[in-house]
């Protein structure tokens, strides 16, 4: 198999006055001119208005609708489950090269013709500023389609080197038998492109379940890949009750493959319902999930106390503290806290916070009402000293009569199992624990066993001996771990993104392990 080389999606700066900014900004006024969308459900390639619909309101200003969307019902489900079936001996049959066209072309599509529409929906609807709208929407999900492009045909040239006299030994990557259900997340549009796209390109048929909030960029993702060329019933898009899809697909004999981004109840919640379930499959159903993060900054009393604080309000409050990678504990030894303090807090005043069209604002608002209680309730409790050993050091302000908004806020614990220390908010709130410097060994250890989730960590420290001491003691507490830099922003093709023990399978987004998990191999033994 051929594939063109690729390369990371070029990023725009969308500096005042450049074109990528003025066109961006006339997608967001003609979105706005147009909306509400109303977005169906697509099966077999048909466009489905059920009429029982939801609306996807702007998380930054929530009396205003983006989009109505029409809910799948359970007939529905069946009917997709069943196209797909039918959709799949031609899917998996079509040449690797020809499934492959169709990802680049999407890449290409995205990245050329409907960027600013993709990037405006996101903003829009899932509350992101330009460049974080920018680096999920069209760059990493270009990356996803076109990277998975390499690590497939990496995949399929793995053949066995050894044949006895008279015989071929071979292996067959066939897809999985049955379909699989992908559950994507609100936080990044390209993140449903590949729950999709990953099991997809190896030749599976997938019925995808778009999370409510993120809702109309995704259809957006479905008609790219099917302008693209993808056939019908090859992804069947049922947006609908969770209740209601998992009911319809969970119980299917033909159920293969899960592929799901998430919280981490809802994950534990249908793996043991798969397992309860485990006879009524004809295969094991491959479950590749990740779930979420109490992502933590370390810093050594040898680090660079300014740029770990800068990272560290990065990492923390852009896009609102809801990427799964986001930093909401630190570390901080004694010697450094008031140079980090000084940093930390001035960075966090400066944040502007509103709608999303105006690109001078760094941060908007949470995703919706359910996530701003929750939050909100954290920090009344810490304020009103409900919450013991903690208080708000910068910002704690909640206001949700325009948008769900949640200032950017560092709370201080003086008990490093503080309850913000411990819990994830999925919000701008990130909790420092200054701990003292001749202890980094020992506080390496509490940071360790302080939370059930292992997704990113970055490490701070300009000692070699430090970092090497860090890193092994820290060795199973991140999927993602950065020395001297930020938890988030993994880049497809540099860092493949993934963690461990409550935070998920760590089957790698943006890798051929994640592919791998999409294949049932077939060795195939000819004699002459
Ligand atoms: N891959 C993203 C990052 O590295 C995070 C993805 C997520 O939030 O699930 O920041």
């Amino acid at each position: 198999f051929q594939v063109p080389a690729v390369d990371n999606e070029p990023m725009y700066n969308y500096a005042p006055g450049s074109p990528e900014r003025r066109k961006l900004q006339d997608a967001l006024v003609e979105m706005r001119s147009q909306m509400p969308f109303e977005v169906p459900c697509i099966v077999n390639g048909e466009k489905i208005f059920t009429k029982d619909t939801l609306n996807q309101p702007l998380p930054f200003d929530h009396k205003t609708t983006l989009a109505s969307f029409h809910n799948a019902d359970k007939n529905l489900v069946e009917k997709a489950i069943e196209g797909a079936l039918k959709a799949k001996p031609a899917w998996e049959a079509m040449p690797y090269n020809d499934r492959a066209a169709i990802f680049l072309k999407a890449a290409d599509l995205l990245a050329h013709k409907y960027r600013y529409k993709v990037m405006a929906a996101t903003m829009l609807g899932q509350g992101k500023n330009a460049w974080q709208a920018e680096i999920d929407a069209a760059a990493e999900l270009a990356d996803f389609w076109r990277f998975n492009t390499q690590y497939a045909t990496d995949i399929y040239s793995q053949q066995p080197t050894k044949n006895a006299p008279l015989t071929w030994n071979r292996m067959e990557y066939r897809a999985l038998e049955g379909f699989v259900v992908a559950y994507s997340p609100f936080n990044f549009t390209a993140i449903g492109g590949n729950l999709v796209g990953a099991p997809v390109l190896m030749g599976n048929v997938c019925i995808w379940k778009p999370s409510p909030t993120g809702l109309y960029s995704s259809y957006l993702v479905y008609e790219i890949l099917k302008e693209a060329g993808l056939p019908d019933g090859v992804i069947q898009f049922v947006p609908g009750d969770a209740h209601v899809v998992t009911d319809a697909t969970f119980e299917h004999p033909e159920f293969a493959g899960f592929h799901f981004t998430g919280s981490t109840h809802v994950f534990k919640h249908l793996w043991q319902r798969i397992g309860n379930n485990i006879n009524t499959y004809k295969s094991y159903p491959r479950i590749v999930g990740e779930t979420g993060g109490k992502n933590m900054h370390f810093l050594h009393k040898s680090a660079d106390a300014k740029h770990a604080a800068l990272q560290t309000v990065r990492s923390a409050f852009e896009y609102n503290g809801q990427k799964c990678s986001a930093c909401s504990r630190v570390y901080v030894p004694d010697n450094l806290w008031e140079e980090y303090k000084t940093e930390l807090v001035a960075q966090t005043k400066q944040i502007k916070q509103g709608p999303v069209d105006d690109f001078t604002n760094f941060m908007s608002s949470v995703i919706n009402k359910q996530s701003f209680d929750k939050i909100k309730g954290y920090l009344s409790d810490i304020a009103s000293g409900k919450t013991p050993n903690s208080s708000i050091l910068v910002g704690g302000k909640c206001d949700d009569s325009v948008g769900y908004t949640i200032e950017p806020t560092v709370v201080l614990a003086t008990d490093p199992k503080a309850k913000t220390m411990v819990d994830e908010l999925f919000g701008p709130v990130v909790t420092v624990y200054v701990y003292p410097a001749d202890k980094y060994e020992e506080y390496l250890e509490i940071a360790d066993k302080t939370s059930a989730y292992a997704l990113t960590c970055g490490l701070f420290a300009q000692d070699r001996e430090a970092v090497i001491v860090g890193s092994n003691k820290l060795r199973n507490a991140a999927g993602n771990f950065y020395i001297n830099d930020k938890s988030t922003g993994a880049v497809v093709g540099q860092q493949a993104f993934g963690g461990g023990r409550a935070s998920g399978t760590n089957d790698k987004a943006g890798s051929s392990l994640n592919l791998l998990r999409w294949v049932s191999p077939r060795t195939i033994k000819e004699s002459f």
